[in-house]
């Protein structure tokens, strides 16, 4: 019998509901075709829309909602105008991340042959790492909690040993997904600036000690600033990344800067039980309602939830899926010619996700 996953999807603002639309079709033609799995949509309201109408930007239900579900796909959430009384943006995604303690932020870095990047690329070469920022603690601890007076500001960074030993394991566990699956050597750097911190020093010591317990995978250090060199220089040597949260901040932009764009960056924030997949990019307010938006990184994202399913629940073809969703819409970005106007192209949402399900069905 098949099993029925629940997934829990947010709409989001701006260009959310245009990406999601399309990337929601998408998975339901894959999951018609499949004999191994069905999802099942729920559509929780939540988002500065929302906010702006009740006052509230993601009520308790639609938290129940995501909490009860398997996966949680949430689309660009957010919009310039509507902010808190504070004067921060709306952000659920912050507030799922939190409630659901989903620690580890993972995000993709691919460049395929053919793909347009800023990178003066040898012709051999292909990019495929991944980043792995913690998304809980760090030095967002203090965030919205930052002590400011008239001639000092301080923000706290909390680097924990039970978030880092999950992050860590979660790391190793990734590197060895992906050498089976040929997309890496099996290698997990650990990114951090442990000459100059103490907590870095301690993050380090943590990282070492899982290291020991995976003699099969390859495990070092490098500094962040180094990192950043290197993601410039030769950003095919990477294969699993795994840092702190404001250092995964920045260097999630400048991967999707060497994919070619926020268009293209998928992520997931996923912890021991729950995960939230989203692009990267925000609702994109001067573009919503056009049909311009490009909707890749969203059905990148739809795809990393696909395998993350399959691994957690040992479902093979819901596993394979994803890999073919992703290829896909690689396959669409490497072949140029079916790519939004943010890629340099002319083709707008609908034309894009439609290249996808081609690449999917009819070829
Ligand atoms: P946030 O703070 O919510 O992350 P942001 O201010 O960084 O948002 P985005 O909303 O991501 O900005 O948009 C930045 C620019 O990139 C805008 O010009 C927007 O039109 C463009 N952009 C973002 N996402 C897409 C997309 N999926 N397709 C096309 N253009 C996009």
């Amino acid at each position: 019998m098949k099993k029925t996953f629940s997934i829990a999807v947010f709409h989001g603002d701006g260009i959310g509901p245009e990406i999601m639309a399309p990337t929601l079709r998408i998975l339901e033609r894959i999951a018609t075709a499949s004999a191994a799995y069905e999802l099942a949509f729920s559509h929780p309201p939540a988002g500065a829309a929302y906010y702006a109408n009740t006052g509230e930007s993601l009520p308790e239900s639609s938290m129940q909602i995501a909490r009860n579900s398997d996966a949680i796909l949430l689309s660009a959430m957010g919009l310039p105008d509507v902010r808190y009384d504070d004067g921060t943006e709306i952000s659920p995604q912050i507030d799922l991340r939190k409630a659901l303690t989903l620690f580890a932020g993972v995000r993709p870095v691919t460049v395929k042959a053919g793909q347009k990047t800023p990178l003066d690329m040898p012709a051999n070469r292909e990019i495929d790492f991944v980043l792995i920022r913690e998304s809980t603690e760090g030095l967002f601890h203090t965030q919205g909690r930052g002590e400011v007076t008239h001639n000092e500001a301080r923000e706290t960074l909390l680097v924990t040993r039970d978030i880092s030993e999950k992050l860590f394991r979660f790391a190793f566990e990734l590197a060895k997904t992906r050498k089976v699956s040929g997309r890496g050597p099996g290698r997990v750097t650990c990114v951090d600036k442990a000459n100059v911190f103490r907590a870095f020093a301690f993050f380090r010591e943590i990282f070492d000690a899982e290291a020991r317990k995976h003699p099969d995978i390859l495990a070092d250090h490098a500094y962040v600033d180094a990192t950043a060199l290197w993601m410039i220089q030769k950003p095919w040597d990477f294969d699993v990344l795994v840092t702190e949260n404001m250092f995964g901040d920045i260097l999630s932009d400048l991967g999707a800067g060497l994919m070619g764009g926020l268009g293209l960056a998928p992520s997931a924030d996923i912890g021991l039980e729950h995960a939230v997949f989203q692009p990267c990019h925000g609702s994109a307010p001067d573009i919503a309602g056009q049909g311009l938006a490009n909707p890749f990184a969203m059905i990148l994202s739809a795809a990393m939830m696909l395998e993350w399913l399959g691994i957690k629940h040992d479902n093979a073809v819901m596993q394979k899926d994803g890999h073919r969703l992703r290829e896909a819409v690689e396959d669409v970005v490497s072949g140029g010619t079916t790519l939004t106007r943010d890629l340099g192209g002319m083709a707008g949402t609908e034309t894009a996700a439609n290249a996808v399900l081609d690449t999917l069905f009819v070829t």
